[in-house]
């Protein structure tokens, strides 16, 4: 088996913000069999292993992984349509962009506003992925995962996932548990196309585009253009012509605070009301790029080689530095956005040690 794995693998390689040491093996899988003979494999030598998809939520050590990083490289995709939704069964390694590709070229709706999110299909279910108005829980019937511990395929509903704002058990309770090995979408034919986030809206209005004129299918790809579009200004796509490219997106989720909790750190944090917060239910969603501003960081700002991207003061991004200086200036960004409004900002990827 171990001559299958490609030994002292650069994991700066195998992640969009291009840091990390090297892997002691990798190992790319195409099947489940593949999988679980390699996992037996690594326990039998006392190795640890780690599931990777796209590496575009994920930061690794400097000194690298010390085992098998299993890259997940299984594909397929099935399409069954009925008049008014399809069913897409959507093995783990496929890219998710090119399946909303795929999806808007079909017709199918719910997952357009999503165009350009980097990663693999396994991962979605992961943190929930989501962009413009649309989350992957909207539309996922069931997630299918090899449970790690006895090696069995298991079936999870959209309710038994977990899924809540960039999260579900996958990431929490589960984190580590299962490899995901495909994901069932049912995509509605016949469903409204509106851009229901504000900026999209006025980003069309903009643009001078006449959106409810067109039909259905120009509709979805009008929207799938537009996100790129909006995407791509904010260095929120891969492209490797774009300096501001190497980072993991978001670094920090948005806070979701009670909305009393909110109120009473308003009176006491001078300018947070200010915050262009946005309540539902009972909380409130504030923006982290608005609260990383206001705390004194700039969009461009560098030390160490890392710092905040030029086109998005959510984004860090490395400019030739390292996982130990990417790990100060979070700390030093989440210490100050804490002391300014009395809120702990909360990673988005994963660090592994
Ligand atoms: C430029 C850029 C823009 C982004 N924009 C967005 C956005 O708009 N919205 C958003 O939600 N996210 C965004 N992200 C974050 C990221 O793209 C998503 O979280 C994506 O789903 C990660 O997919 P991946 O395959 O790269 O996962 P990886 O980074 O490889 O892995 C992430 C985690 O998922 C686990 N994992 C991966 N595959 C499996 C599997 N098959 N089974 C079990 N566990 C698995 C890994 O072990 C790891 O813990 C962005 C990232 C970048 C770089």
């Amino acid at each position: 088996m171990k001559e299958l794995f490609e030994p002292d693998f650069p994991l700066s390689e195998l992640t969009s913000i291009g840091l990390g040491g090297n892997a002691k093996y990798l190992y790319r899988v195409r099947n489940v069999d593949e999988l679980i003979e390699a996992i037996k494999f690594a326990r039998s030598e006392k190795m640890r292993f780690f599931i990777l998809g796209g590496g575009s939520n994920i930061v690794f050590s400097d000194t690298g992984f010390d085992g098998l990083v299993i890259k997940n490289e299984v594909k397929g995709f099935e399409c069954d349509e009925s008049i008014d939704r399809a069913d897409l069964r959507v093995s783990s390694g496929e890219l998710w962009d090119e399946v909303v590709e795929r999806a808007v070229g079909l017709s199918l709706g719910g997952i357009e506003c999503m165009s350009g999110i980097p990663g693999t299909v396994g991962a979605t279910p992961v943190q929930n992925v989501g962009a413009y108005g649309q989350e992957v829980s909207d539309v996922i019937k069931s997630v299918s995962a090899l449970d790690l511990k006895t090696y069995e395929l298991v079936s999870f509903d959209n309710r038994e996932c977990g899924f809540g704002y960039r999260t579900s058990r996958f990431k929490c309770a589960d984190n580590g548990r299962y490899f995901i090995a495909g994901v069932e979408f049912v995509l509605p034919k016949l469903n409204k196309v509106s851009p229901e986030y504000a900026s999209l809206k006025e980003s069309l209005d903009e643009c001078g585009t006449d959106f409810e004129s067109l039909d259905r299918q120009s509709k979805l790809s009008v929207l799938r253009s537009e996100v790129l579009r909006i995407r791509k200004n904010k260095s929120m796509v891969l492209d490797s012509s774009d300096p501001d490219t190497r980072s993991c997106g978001s670094f920090f989720v948005n806070p979701v605070l009670e909305k009393d909790r909110f109120t009473a750190l308003c009176e006491s944090y001078s300018g947070l009301s200010d915050a262009p917060a946005r309540a539902e239910n009972g909380f409130v969603k504030i923006p982290s790029a608005w609260l990383i501003e206001a705390a004194g960081f700039r969009k461009g700002y560098t030390e160490n080689g890392v710092g905040i991207s030029n086109s998005h003061s959510l984004a860090l991004v490395n400019r030739g530095g390292s996982t130990a200086g990417l790990i100060m200036l979070s700390e030093k960004i989440k210490t100050a956005v804490t002391g300014k409004f009395g809120i702990m900002l909360e990673n988005e990827p994963q660090f592994i040690p």
